[in-house]
């Protein structure tokens, strides 16, 4: 793994984390209230302190604003004249603008959408059509910290933290565009938290989001149709098990702490045994869920082998004992998907299979995920968007490109 050297040379874990966790808040120009920021308890408790009004009022609202779109207060025709000229007076509906949308060939549908007062960030979104359902793939950071040597979002650095606002208007812009009325014209049926960036380091933004995408008055998704995906912030999905009950996956990609801290970094600090502990308390503390997806790229004689398989089928096996329930582990298998620069490659088709039948055969549910959208680079691990990147990240990876003799326009 020559060409991989540079996995080894990753800055302290700990200071990076923590920096994110400070979550570098946007300066927010307007001093009006940002409705799309508001959970449901946050629009309860803006109606009735701010604005004086009864809890209702902000039911209203929340319909007008994620089952109609509509933005503007005069358009919300019942509500009374005086109360449209406090909303007016006090709040505003912004959301994000589209840079631009790309339809792929195969039906999935990719978003550019700029964020906030600091115009020139830009994060990606994508829609994933597929028999009956309609999934939502949704970014969290504009860009991402930690690293993961494997994924394209990592080389474009980190910027900051979205907002509620702007992770609820990834899925309100494109519920609109796609013409999703909820509990009637159900085009959107699942959000995975897999667009950009890490969920976990932006707890409280991400959660309320996802309690907007799972209330009536929002999106109305059932909580298993809304998965948040993590690299495996141990201390962090013990806090989710305790807010919400939605659908987990881990990114694994490695099934012992060798490989594992080669491509995931954040290993180091959560190794898999804590890891893997960490998710059975989150079955627990959720009675309704009997699962947890486990997230694993193929990559050609990286992960691929074998005994790659054979010990992550031990783990899967390990996982159900402790979780004390059958196929409390799932295995999603993703192809590695290319970006310009990688020195990966996607494991051959006939790897893939074998890597899956020895889990099938060991009684592990294991799919294969389809790519999808990589004509318009809008796969997993392919996200980049406009990141201006604050670690200086972009401008390492260009050095190392530079030095391996991969020409500029790969940056
Ligand atoms: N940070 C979170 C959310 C991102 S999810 C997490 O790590 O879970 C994006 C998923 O795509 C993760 O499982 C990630 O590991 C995977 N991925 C990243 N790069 C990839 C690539 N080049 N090919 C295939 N999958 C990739």
């Amino acid at each position: 793994m020559s060409s991989h050297g540079e996995h080894t040379d990753f800055a302290p874990i700990p200071l990076k984390l923590a920096e994110q966790a400070q979550g570098a808040a946007v300066a927010v120009v307007s001093t009006k209230q940002n409705l799309l920021d508001l959970d449901r308890e946050g629009m309860e408790k803006f109606f009735v302190e701010t604005l004086g009004e009864q809890k209702f009022r902000a039911h209203q609202v929340m319909k007008w604003i994620h089952h109609r779109y509509v933005t503007d207060f005069e358009q919300m025709t019942d509500l009374g004249k005086n109360l449209r000229a406090k909303l007016q007076e006090h709040a505003e509906v912004v959301v994000p603008n589209v840079v631009f949308d790309k339809p792929s060939a195969d039906g999935t549908h990719k978003w550019l959408l700029g964020m906030g007062v600091d115009g020139k960030n830009a994060v990606e979104t994508v829609y994933i059509p597929d028999k009956g359902r309609g999934t939502l793939c949704v970014s969290s950071q504009v860009g991402c910290g930690l690293n993961c040597s494997f994924c394209s979002t990592a080389t474009q650095g980190f910027n900051r933290n979205l907002t509620t606002a702007e992770i609820i208007g990834q899925v309100w812009i494109t519920a609109r565009h796609l013409g999703n009325v909820p509990a009637q014209i159900r085009r959107l049926t699942n959000v995975v938290m897999m667009g950009m960036g890490e969920p976990l380091l932006n707890f409280d933004n991400v959660v309320r989001a996802m309690n907007i995408m799972r209330d009536d008055l929002g999106y109305g998704l059932a909580s298993k149709r809304v998965t948040l995906s993590t690299s495996g912030l141990v201390p962090m999905i013990d806090r989710l098990s305790t807010e919400t009950d939605v659908a987990l996956a881990i990114s694994l990609h490695a099934p012992n702490d060798e490989l594992r801290g080669q491509l995931i970094p954040l290993n180091r600090k959560y190794p898999v045994a804590e890891l893997m502990a960490s998710c059975v308390r989150y079955l627990r503390a959720n009675k309704k869920r009997d699962s947890v997806t486990f997230e694993y790229t193929l990559m050609k004689g990286v992960n691929d082998q074998p005994e790659h398989a054979r010990q992550l089928a031990q783990l899967m096996r390990k996982f159900d004992n402790a979780a004390q329930l059958k196929n409390a582990g799932k295995v999603n298998l993703i192809p590695f998907n290319p970006f310009p620069g990688t020195g990966y490659e996607r494991s051959p088709e006939e790897d893939i299979r074998a890597f899956q039948k020895l889990l099938l055969d060991s009684g592990v549910l294991t799919m294969v995920r389809r790519t999808r959208g990589d004509d318009i680079d809008a796969a997993c691990g392919q996200l980049k968007g406009q990141v201006m990147d604050r670690t200086r990240r972009q401008a390492e990876f260009k050095r190392k490109l530079q030095a391996r003799g991969v020409g500029d326009a790969a940056a």
